[in-house]
């Protein structure tokens, strides 16, 4: 079975997370999974744009039930930045944050301070219990800087 192109290693290695994470292992979730290795911070449709072709009867809405479920049973995690569909990634479990560029989509991971997450000491935690905290820093890639900037005069 000629699943995407992928390494057998690594559909064995997706074959295990999904096992690992109390899902059964079908071709569609494989498929899903996999396009998420390669494609971290990829909504529903994006997924279905690469693996919907391969995948017989399949819909962005049945894509995106597979990652509900993923994100559930803590296989991938959802991030919602302003104005875009849900992203997912496999990159899990870090507490990592995220840079988006206001300009242009881009999406960058930030990892927290190594071996603390001071960001999970809000300055009032109401009596809560705190177990993740997302924080995204809107700004704009260099790209997009390297447009906005006007030439320098010569
Ligand atoms: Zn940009
Ligand atoms: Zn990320």
């Amino acid at each position: 079975m000629a699943l995407l192109e992928q390494p057998v290693s690594d559909v064995t290695e997706l074959r295990q997370s999904i096992r690992a994470a109390g899902l059964k292992v079908t071709e569609q979730r494989l498929a899903v999974l996999g396009a998420l290795q390669q494609n971290p911070h990829t909504s529903a449709e994006e997924i279905f744009a690469r693996v919907g072709a391969v995948l017989r009867g399949s819909s962005p809405q049945a894509i995106y039930g597979i990652l509900a479920a993923f994100t559930a049973a803590g296989l991938t995690r959802r991030f919602d930045p302003a104005g875009s569909p849900a992203l997912f990634e496999r990159r899990v479990g870090d507490n990592h944050h995220h840079l988006v560029c206001v300009s242009c989509g881009a999406i960058e991971d930030v990892d927290c301070v190594v071996g603390e997450a001071p960001c999970l000491t809000p300055s009032d935690t109401a009596g809560f219990t705190i177990f993740a905290a997302e924080v995204t820093f809107n700004g704009m890639c260099p790209r997009c800087q390297g447009q906005a900037t006007p030439e320098p005069p010569a």
